[in-house]
């Protein structure tokens, strides 16, 4: 048998022949759109910030406060003694926003999309996914042992075909509600009504519509009107648009309960700190109380995509906040997000397998935080790489 560092050492090779290898960017100071990478300054389309409150000072005095008076750490688990009254204001606020009747906070959103499926599913029952959902919610399902079936991406035909078929005790369909690499929105009312007909549970992840969309950024269930009864588990993170750490699960009494009483994830791992969930309620007091955030958001999306489609970018079918441009090739993906750092903009290239095989992308995301300058700065420069013939223009 070879050594480990050998092993490895191969596999790391053929990555990045492959042109898969992923490095990291270390940055210094806050997230905001111009980030200080390597003592360079570059405009940044990457963040999932999309309100601009990750640098907020309503977010960082009210985590300052909370350090004050609560210390660091939270010191153990929920059901121990690290649930603070900061944490269950935070839950009782998040309900109230989402219209749902109760909601749990979670460590992560990877967490609790775990830590849903295996309080909810065994082996007798079966997990139907879209192919295009997040890793977490793929994990989840593999890790809950359910019987796993993907159906084509927001094909409810497919899914439905499945579902008629099945012989499982419970059927649980679980959806992104915006795709995190493609930034489409999930057919919510069809797949409820599916559900409903076919007595299948609807779970949605919305962490990337949660803060953005919908009355108050209440989210897509909201947007889509979708009530707890067609939509009975609700899930979004609290790193994206609301600018702080963690995630939670929304829906009825009866969930919320057998989640405290049977979630893996939620038991035996420790809370966030109560500074997290203190930052994480005065994001929520700012989603009620200003809305100028999502709509100078909807603004730059607009023409972003006005003036991306006369400049015949590869746009893909997106009207949110994140906004990809398909490139295909990995290699190509690579070498373009390098172009554009030589012109001082930070763009990620995203690449198999977070995305399909021949499906790179550069994932470029908008943010309330930007100005239209910030955007034009954006649209010349990729003007000028598909004028080098790096990046396709596409015929309408
Ligand atoms: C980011 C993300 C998660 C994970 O949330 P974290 O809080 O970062 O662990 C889950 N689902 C989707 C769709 C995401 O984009």
């Amino acid at each position: 048998m070879h050594s480990l560092e050998h092993t490895l050492g191969a596999e790391l090779n053929q990555c990045r022949l492959d042109h898969l290898y992923r490095s990291r960017n270390s940055h210094t100071g806050p997230q905001t759109p111009e980030l200080k990478v390597n003592g360079q300054v570059l405009l940044a389309f990457c963040s999932n910030d999309y309100l601009g409150l990750a640098n907020h000072p309503q977010l960082i005095s009210a985590a300052q406060k909370a350090c004050a008076d609560y210390g660091l750490g939270s010191g153990a688990s929920h059901l121990v003694v690290g649930h603070t009254d900061l944490h269950h204001e935070l839950e009782e606020t998040l309900a109230k926003v989402t219209q749902r009747p109760r909601a749990l906070l979670f460590s992560s959103g990877y967490m609790a999309n775990i830590g849903v499926m295996n309080s909810l599913l065994d082996r007798q029952d079966a997990v139907y996914q879209d192919r295009l959902n997040h890793a977490s919610l793929l994990d989840g399902g593999l890790l809950s042992a359910a019987k796993f079936q993907r159906y084509r991406h927001k094909d409810t035909l497919d899914l439905q075909r499945q579902l008629s078929k099945t012989q499982a005790r419970r059927h649980l369909v679980a959806t992104d509600a915006v795709f995190s690499m493609d930034g489409d929105s999930a057919p919510l009312k069809s797949l409820s009504k599916l559900c409903n007909e076919q007595q299948a549970w609807l779970m949605i992840d919305d962490a990337h519509g949660f803060g953005v969309l919908g009355p108050n950024g209440g989210g897509s269930a909201l947007a889509q009107g979708l009530t707890t009864f067609e939509c009975p588990i609700y899930m979004a993170t609290l790193g994206k648009a609301l600018g702080s750490y963690g995630a939670f699960v929304a829906g009825s009494d009866e969930l919320i309960e057998s989640l405290i009483q049977f979630s893996r994830n939620y038991i035996y791992t420790t809370a966030v700190p109560p500074a997290i969930a203190a930052a994480s309620l005065a994001a929520v007091k700012l989603l009620m109380d200003e809305a100028w955030r999502q709509q100078h958001l909807d603004h730059l999306i607009d023409v972003f995509k006005k003036q991306a489609k006369d400049l015949a970018l590869p746009l893909m079918p997106s009207d949110t906040a994140i906004q990809p441009l398909m490139v295909g090739s990995s290699a190509v993906a690579l070498q373009l997000s390098h172009a554009l750092k030589e012109m001082g903009l930070l763009v990620t290239a995203i690449r198999p397998p977070t995305v399909p095989k021949n499906t790179a992308r550069l994932r470029i995301t908008l943010s309330a935080a930007h100005t239209e300058s910030h955007l034009q700065q954006l649209l010349q420069a990729l003007a000028q790489v598909q004028q080098q013939g790096l990046l396709a223009s596409v015929d309408d």
